[in-house]
């Protein structure tokens, strides 16, 4: 039995795009999608999966670059705290690669939620955890009102939100607080229990942005 501790949600501000509807399918790990919204989430898992895998690697490099960055993120250089980032990380990478063989469900639908989207708040997915299953339901802004993917290091795209919801399930569900900037604001304790704060800090390892103080 799964008990699931917390229900997070991330919300989105729009932009605006159209998308068509196509007949369901379903797999073990990631259902009722469409063949078009199957091929984004496995885009925007793929892309998470290297993008994780960039932040653990970078935190284990113990690089200046390394230290500076996580530091910006997550306001210390505790090699605990290291350590458990990396870890997660590490956890996010794997599980986003895993595919029917992993064990958190991820739907493209919102699976009875309320998906609220108006002109300032707009829920785009939950993810829910126990710290190592889960289940991620997706609102229908994911997939209209996000960039698959962006190389600018403030963005919030597909790829960055689903390691946003990864996060979730592998045990980081604290108060949330969401956006780049937002995420660079909060003490070291907030960050390293929110999920936004895993996805930005792993999208820059990724892209190797510019340290923001
Ligand atoms: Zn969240």
């Amino acid at each position: 039995m799964r008990f699931f501790q917390t229900l997070v949600l991330l919300p989105l501000i729009a932009g605006n795009l159209a998308v068509i509807a196509r007949p369901l399918e379903e797999r073990a790990s990631l259902a009722k999608c469409s063949s078009e919204r199957k091929q984004m989430i496995d885009d925007a898992l793929t892309k998470a999966a290297k993008m994780a895998q960039s932040g653990a690697d970078l935190i284990r490099s113990g690089s200046d670059y390394s230290t500076d960055l996580f530091q910006s993120f997550f306001k210390t250089d505790d090699d605990q705290a290291k350590t458990r980032v990396a870890g997660v990380l590490e956890k996010i990478a794997t599980e986003a690669l895993a595919g029917d063989n992993g064990v958190v469900n991820y739907y493209c639908t919102p699976e009875g939620i309320n998906c609220i989207d108006d002109h300032s708040f707009i829920m785009t997915a939950y993810g829910e955890t126990d710290g190592t299953y889960g289940r991620i339901r997706t609102c229908p802004a994911y997939f209209t009102k996000f960039p698959q993917w962006s190389d600018v290091c403030t963005v919030l795209d597909q790829a960055t939100s689903s390691l946003h919801e990864m996060a979730h399930t592998k045990g980081i569900f604290g108060p949330e607080t969401y956006g780049y900037n937002a995420v660079h604001l909060l003490n070291s304790t907030a960050a390293l229990e929110n999920a936004e704060s895993y996805a930005f800090f792993s999208k820059s390892a990724f892209l190797n942005c510019t340290v923001s103080k």
